[in-house]
């Protein structure tokens, strides 16, 4: 039975949808101004295999994950490299997309625009006034906090905590600091619709409960987010929603923990990010969502060179496995040999496997316990490949087919595309560049310059700086 830790009770909680066998399932998607890095990318695979988990467990699974295609962070990149906002979200949008899908993630039964919800969100944002929980000030409407009495219950504190907590400007408008945008007027120059407060356009967190609501329901049973969503736009989104409905908005909340790039906080400012896409020219796709996997979602997460490694070397133990399974001869599927003791261990972990997969899986989506059970099949596999039984070797098959079952909802083992620079691929061009070296060394520049413009023609970029040479993959 899955357990999933709740960020609304603080308590890993058996997981029961409110519809018998049916799972409605919410997601905040990005928000599209830039190209997604790896920090972003984390709940995108994270709950794309949750997803996955629950379709594997036998539940239907209805999910949502939004574009958010209008937004104040649009506004000012557009205007930063002077083009419309609505050209700007287009190409993003555009390019997650195309990333989500070299990611092997798989598309979303329903993927809502803000832009084409406006109308869906005016509605309830007038539903909200209505019910006093909203109030218009010179064009703006504001949510007004004090009067939701559950306000604070998912971030588990007080008005009063939050307000001493949180840095909240105040705003001369707002009756209280923690008070949120509903709806923003619009300046002549910004993208807006016709509303009753005139001509605006939507604040970030009512759109997700609007798009939440309309695709799935007034109550749907998980809603998933990077841990640093909570508060406020979590917290927002359950007053709007409650505070219309009356009902419970969501059963589970579950938050994902975040990524730090070479130990450090990941952050934009400070260049040291990586876009998934780059990550992607280097490392193919089940290496990186191995490496998501390797650690408890809810747990920080370190991005480094070191770890993409390891998670490559991992991955490449099992296709490995596969590979030589693959190799083997037609066998008939039963034998009349007698199984050694390490066929006999190996039968018993096949036939186990998917019960010991699932129930270290329900701990809370614990992909690194999940891993352990097929990484543990493979492991008995190979040492009795090793026997060279090959009589038996039906037994190889019906592992080689149970790894590739249970690494499905993972989007694991299921067949490797090549990065644009593969492992094997990168150790010949690291060779080259050695060799490159040692001619300049003895001052065969003409030589040197030849590797190195070969290179180039074939999409390898090289650069000498300060003693040293870096490679990279010219995307262009
Ligand atoms: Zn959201």
């Amino acid at each position: 039975m899955l357990q999933l830790y709740n960020t609304l009770t603080g308590e890993q909680e058996k997981f029961e949808p409110l519809e018998e066998g049916k799972v409605r399932f919410y997601s905040c998607g990005p928000t599209v101004y830039d190209y997604f890095h790896i920090g972003n990318a984390r709940p995108f695979i994270v709950f794309d295999a949750l997803r996955r988990y629950l379709e594997f467990k036998g539940y239907e699974v209805e999910f949502t994950q939004n574009v958010t295609d209008l937004d104040d962070k649009i506004i000012d990149r557009a205007e930063e490299k002077d083009v419309e906002p609505e050209e700007l979200a287009k190409k993003y949008a555009e390019a997650y997309f195309e990333d989500l899908d070299k990611l092997g993630v798989k598309e979303a039964d329903y993927v809502p625009r803000v832009t084409e919800y406006v109308e869906q969100i005016i509605e309830h944002v007038s539903a909200l006034v209505d019910k006093g929980y909203g109030y218009e000030v010179e064009g703006d409407v504001y949510f007004r906090v004090r009067e939701f009495s559950d306000y604070g219950k998912l971030s588990g504190r007080s008005i009063d905590d939050l307000k001493s907590g949180a840095r909240v400007e105040v705003d001369a408008k707002k009756e209280d600091p923690l008070d949120f945008a509903l709806w923003k007027s619009s300046d002549p120059d910004e993208p807006g619709w016709d509303s009753p407060w005139g001509r605006g356009r939507p604040g970030w967190h009512i759109e997700c409960s609007v798009m939440a609501q309309t695709t799935l329901g007034e109550t749907i049973d998980i809603h998933a987010g990077g841990h640093d969503l909570v508060f406020p736009h979590h917290e927002n989104e359950i007053a709007q929603s409650e505070g219309r409905t009356g009902k419970q908005f969501c059963r589970y909340w579950i938050h994902n923990g975040l990524l730090e790039f070479e130990g450090e906080k990941m952050s934009k400012s400070l260049g040291n990010f990586e876009y998934a896409r780059e990550v992607l020219d280097n490392y193919d796709r089940e290496t990186v969502r191995y490496f998501y996997f390797s650690t408890h979602y809810r747990k920080p997460l370190n991005f480094s060179e070191k770890n993409l490694k390891d998670a490559r070397s991992a991955v490449d133990r099992v296709y490995e496995f596969l590979r030589t399974v693959e190799d083997l001869d037609a066998e008939p599927e039963n034998s009349e040999s007698p199984l050694t003791d390490s066929g006999k261990e190996l039968q018993d972990r096949i036939e186990t496997a998917r019960d010991r997969f699932e129930e270290e899986m329900d701990k809370d989506f614990n992909t690194p316990g999940g891993l352990g059970v097929i990484f543990d099949l493979v492991k008995q596999a190979n040492k009795f490949r090793d026997e060279g039984k090959n009589e038996n070797s039906y037994l190889l098959k019906e592992a080689k087919r149970e790894v590739q079952k249970l690494a499905e909802p993972l989007g694991l083992f299921q067949g490797r595309e090549e990065p644009s620079a593969s492992g094997m691929e990168e150790g010949l061009v690291e060779l080259l560049l050695e060799v490159r070296n040692s001619l300049r060394d003895k001052q065969d520049w003409e030589l040197a310059d030849r590797i190195r413009s070969e290179l180039e023609e074939i999409g390898i970029e090289v650069k000498d700086q300060e003693g040293e040479t870096t490679w990279s993959v010219d995307r262009n």
